[in-house]
């Protein structure tokens, strides 16, 4: 233990800990004796001196202190981080249906207890994003465990998030080790094929998160005129077109993504006189479908994050409640809706108030068929509830 890099918490502010919740925030502090250095290993007491854990220090970030280890015995080491990266794979290796598909999260923050690092493979290749402080000052020894531990060609970093500057990071991308990534990564996931744009993708490219969901959304989409609201690259389009969907529509407001998708439906023999692809804002063209009367079998809204924060809840909530209503008027009977909140500030049962709000001002009545949630290589740590963050529902229209 390094006695000279210490935090000591408030009186009564050590129970988040005893809890394992990885997160001190500044408000818990009480002093820091020894001028760490941002990502630098401190160790944390009670006020009346008792050791509690050992976590990265972050001097300008709310979350002070993130936590590694509750085991006095366990040291912030090389050996730390093989460790867990080790346990991080194991765990994806040991999900039924893994080895179907060439692309998944190996990584994911505090719920692999390794706080602030995202992995997410495609194929050959790994993306990373380092977005705290001790995320950042293990870079190296992470990123070679990484190449170690899966034989990837190379790993590149993607750390260009907003997340950064809250830690006082600025954003770094580029080649960490071993070969450049190709422009387009072609990951496979149950037969279907998807190329991945790891450079100017979303996040580190792809939204790996819904991978099961892709499949849930299968078992509706035969013989159907399906909508997919916020397509991104297809994802859900190419696997309702894969289903057997009659005809497509994907809605986006970025030119690339739907020329990208485009490419992901030739690129799976998809009949593209069945496909549309439209460029707009999806608030604005579903007002203009239900003023000239069309109508779905299925509807697929997964929109971005509408609440990044809780000063925005209200008027995220506004905008989930608007499209789902337009998506509830443009439901032909018996039809279905699957919607998606990637918010954490969403709650579950808020999320299922919102739709239930909104198929009532749309004057349709609705079941809930499923409950989806972020795929199990995005695993909730039971001591972090905050990593829940995407809900779905599949609800069917009368
Ligand atoms: N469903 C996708 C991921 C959606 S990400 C998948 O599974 O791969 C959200 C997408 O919504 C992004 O592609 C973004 O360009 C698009 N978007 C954001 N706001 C929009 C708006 N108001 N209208 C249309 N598209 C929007």
């Amino acid at each position: 233990m390094n006695q000279f890099v210490k935090v000591t918490l408030n009186k009564g502010r050590e129970g988040s800990v005893l809890r394992r919740h990885p997160w001190i925030f500044s408000g818990a502090v009480k002093n820091v004796e020894g001028n760490p250095a941002d990502g630098q290993t401190v160790e944390v007491f009670t006020p009346d001196r008792q050791w509690l854990a050992r976590g990265s220090y972050s001097s300008k970030s709310q979350i002070r202190v993130r936590l590694l280890s509750y085991d006095l015995d366990e040291h912030i080491d090389e050996q730390f981080f093989e460790n867990k990266i080790a346990r991080a794979i194991e765990l994806r290796k040991s999900i039924q249906g893994s080895e179907l598909s060439d692309a998944s999260r190996l990584i994911f923050g505090e719920s692999d207890g390794l706080p602030g690092v995202i992995a997410d493979r495609y194929g050959d290749y790994i993306v990373c994003q380092f977005l705290s402080t001790g995320a950042e000052y293990w870079k190296k020894t992470i990123s070679g465990q990484l190449m170690a531990q899966t034989g990837c060609k190379g790993i590149y970093e993607r750390s260009d998030t907003d997340s950064r500057t809250k830690e006082g990071l600025l954003p770094e991308v580029g080649v960490l080790d071993g070969q450049k990534p190709p422009e387009l990564i072609e990951i496979h996931e149950k037969g279907q094929k998807f190329l991945v744009d790891v450079y100017t993708g979303h996040k580190t490219g792809f939204y790996l998160d819904q991978k099961l969901n892709r499949e849930v959304i299968m078992k509706y989409c035969e013989g159907k005129e399906v909508l997919n609201a916020f397509s991104y690259t297809g994802g859900f389009g190419i696997s309702a077109s894969i289903a057997g969907a009659k005809h497509m529509t994907n809605i986006d407001s970025s030119k690339e993504s739907l020329e990208l998708a485009e490419r992901n439906f030739i690129l799976n023999g998809a009949e593209l006189q069945k496909v549309e692809f439209v460029q707009a804002d999806v608030f604005n063209l579903l007002r203009s479908y239900r003023d000239a009367r069309r109508q779905f079998d299925v509807i697929i809204l997964d929109p971005p994050k509408f609440v990044a924060s809780a000063s925005q809840l209200a008027g995220g909530t506004r905008g989930y409640k608007d499209i789902n209503l337009l998506a509830f008027k443009l439901l032909r009977p018996g039809g279905i809706l699957v919607t998606f909140s990637c918010s954490s500030y969403v709650k579950p049962d808020l999320f299922q108030k919102i739709v239930s709000d909104a198929a009532l001002d749309a004057n349709r009545e609705a079941a809930i068929l499923e409950f989806l949630f972020q795929g199990p290589d995005h695993p909730v740590g039971l001591n972090f509830p905050e990593s829940l963050y995407l809900k779905g529902l599949v609800c069917r229209s009368v």
